[in-house]
């Protein structure tokens, strides 16, 4: 059994790193402090490097031993959390050269490219992946993991509303209030709070929407130039890509954005509503995702870019 063989490696392992994938999200950011303070609790220590941690993540438990690098180059285990493709890994350099490779994930497209592999593409966060498992190595999910656990859920369901949500998401909450977890409080601090730079880029954002295929698709976009102006940091495009999704009619939302280290290569988010699998037109330029949330990156300036994403979602749309 694939738990049984995790547990053995961790136990095994002197020197362990944790990692995720690019620009972290809630998910990201919660199952890789989470994971940290569960090996901690059984007297293992564990490295986190996330290169980029937003800022609105900051109140999590175990968030100031996350590190941009570390000195050692070969660990005994490095666990990659929350990541469909090596390629987006962050740190990808300390996972090449482990011992022994995990993999824990909820992405469909996941590439399987560890050793170990465990990936539920049904569960709605990895958080909640985390939830099965620490309880299979009999780790109490005491207030800190909880916290970070529950950012995760709540950040991947959008608090609670996504599809994905099942009756054991319900359920772990429930215990976690219990334990005197504050759900509003993450909610709040996850859902509700804008940084200044993010509401600046809200209303670019918002003044360039176009929508295209009688209604059905939304487009709009950000570039190096917007986010120097606003000052915006890391993390402050966040949940750009959810507005259009929300205009009546809309079937995909498209957010495009400049890519830091080359001004004719976009970043592109994707979010459906219903039917489309954004995640197959994302595979389409490379990336993956979820059916309803993907990504990808391609090539070209904002029009070129639009009319590649074009072309593939008439090809999807009723
Ligand atoms: P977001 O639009 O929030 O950046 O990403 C939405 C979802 O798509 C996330 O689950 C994320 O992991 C996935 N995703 C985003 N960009 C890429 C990409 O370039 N490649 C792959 N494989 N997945 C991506
Ligand atoms: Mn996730």
């Amino acid at each position: 059994m694939t738990l049984d063989n995790i547990i053995e490696e961790i136990r095994k392992a002197e020197s362990i790193i944790i990692l995720t994938h690019e620009t972290p999200d809630g998910d990201a950011i919660g199952s890789t402090l989470a994971m940290k303070l569960a090996l901690k609790s059984i007297g293992k220590n564990a490295e986190v490097v996330i290169k980029e941690y937003p800022r609105i993540f900051n109140y999590l438990p175990g968030r100031e031993e996350v590190k941009k690098e570390t000195e050692t180059q070969k660990y005994d285990l490095a666990i990659s959390l929350d990541c469909a493709d090596l390629k987006r890994l962050v740190g990808k350099e300390y996972f090449e050269e482990a011992k022994q490779t995990i993999v824990i994930d909820h992405h469909g497209s996941n590439q399987m490219y560890g050793d170990i592999n465990f990936v539920n593409p049904v569960a709605p966060a990895c958080c909640q992946i985390l939830i099965g498992i620490f309880e299979y190595f009999n780790i109490e999910v005491n207030k800190d993991i909880g916290t970070c656990i529950l950012t995760g859920i709540i950040t991947d369901t959008g608090g609670f509303r996504y599809s994905g949500v099942t009756p054991e998401t319900f359920e772990f909450t429930a215990e976690l209030l219990q334990k005197g977890v504050n759900v509003a409080e993450i909610s709040k601090k996850v859902l509700e709070t804008r940084t200044k730079a993010n509401f600046e880029l809200m209303k670019r954002v918002i003044d360039r929407m176009e929508f295209f295929e009688n209604g059905k698709v939304s487009f709009t976009y950000i570039t190096n130039k917007d986010l120097q102006e606003v000052n915006a940091e890391i993390g402050d495009h966040e949940g750009l890509v959810e507005i259009g999704r929300e205009v009546e009619g809309v079937e995909v939302a498209v957010f495009i954005r400049q890519k830091e280290d080359d001004e004719y290569k976009y970043k592109i988010s994707m979010r459906s509503n219903n039917y489309v699998n954004v995640s197959d037109v994302c595979f389409a330029f490379g990336g993956g995702g979820h059916p309803r949330a993907a990504g990808a990156v391609a090539q070209g300036d904002v029009e070129q870019v639009k009319q590649k994403i074009l072309s593939e979602l008439s090809k999807v749309l009723k």
